[in-house]
């Protein structure tokens, strides 16, 4: 006997029996379901799955770690991926932006060719937000129009929010949601608080990450613009007792989306 940790997927509410064969049954409703996190859900041991974490933390990637990981490459892969869509929902739950806030897109990937490239043209385009204290949101986008663009900052600023851009004319209409500060560098070096320099440094922190990961297959773009956007915004911080304890709190039902059918 013990409360669930997440409530009854039928009624909401949060307390529930364990039964003997691990499901748990609503103290409501008696719906009868079932709650593993995604920490749970791997069969490696507690300490191999430790060891993963912190190679993961390090940044060792997975063809790099093949000689002193615990288990196959594939198995490491596999893990990697899901800490990455736990940093993915940790990404989504962030609140709207609100105050100065720089807009900018940029392109990632192309160095590399063949299988594990970057989509037909072995690049993506990447659209990213940056509050000025240093937090960054980053989405992959299919072209750089208004049209793509507007809905995006709409759905992750807040209105009256200061806008930091390049000239570029998407970015036109930024009246609608805040002030709109356009940075020119024609004129040289940009004055002032009037500058793209903390997105940029995103971007340049974005690439070292994804040089040593040598091309990303193209389905899971997302989650590493998860992982990416998860370490710079906690950058300040160890990762590894973070990711311990969100994994450790997240269904793993929660992710399956995030991974598609190979997971
Ligand atoms: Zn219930």
């Amino acid at each position: 006997m013990q409360a669930s940790r997440r409530s009854c997927p039928k009624c909401g509410y949060h307390w529930a029996w364990l039964m003997s064969d691990g499901r748990f049954k609503c103290r409501l409703c008696a719906h009868r379901y079932k709650w593993l996190s995604v920490w749970d859900t791997s069969r490696l041991s507690e300490r191999d799955k430790q060891r993963l974490l912190e190679f993961f933390v390090l940044g060792v990637p997975a063809y790099r770690a093949r000689f002193r990981a615990p288990c196959s490459r594939p198995t490491t892969e596999r893990f990697y991926r899901q800490v990455r869509a736990v940093m993915a929902i940790h990404e989504e739950l962030a609140e709207p932006f609100e105050g100065a806030i720089e807009c900018d897109e940029t392109m990632l990937g192309g160095r590399r060719r063949g299988k594990r490239g970057w989509g037909a043209s072995g690049k993506v385009l990447i659209f990213g937000m940056l509050k000025r204290d240093g937090v960054v949101r980053v989405v992959a986008v299919p072209n750089r129009q208004k049209a793509t663009l507007l809905p995006l900052i709409v759905q992750h600023t807040t209105p009256g929010s200061l806008f930091y851009t390049d000239q570029y004319s998407a970015y036109a209409s930024l009246k609608v949601q805040g002030e709109h500060i356009v940075v020119t560098k024609d004129k040289g070096v940009p004055q002032g608080r009037d500058h793209i320099n903390g997105i940029e440094g995103f971007w340049s922190y974005a690439k070292n990450w994804l040089y040593m990961y040598r091309g990303i297959p193209q389905k899971f773009v997302h989650l590493y613009l998860a992982e990416l956007s998860y370490r710079f915004n906690h950058r300040e911080q160890d990762l590894f007792p973070l990711l311990h304890k969100a994994l450790r709190q997240t269904d793993n039902a929660e992710i399956k989306r995030l991974l598609g059918r190979s997971a």
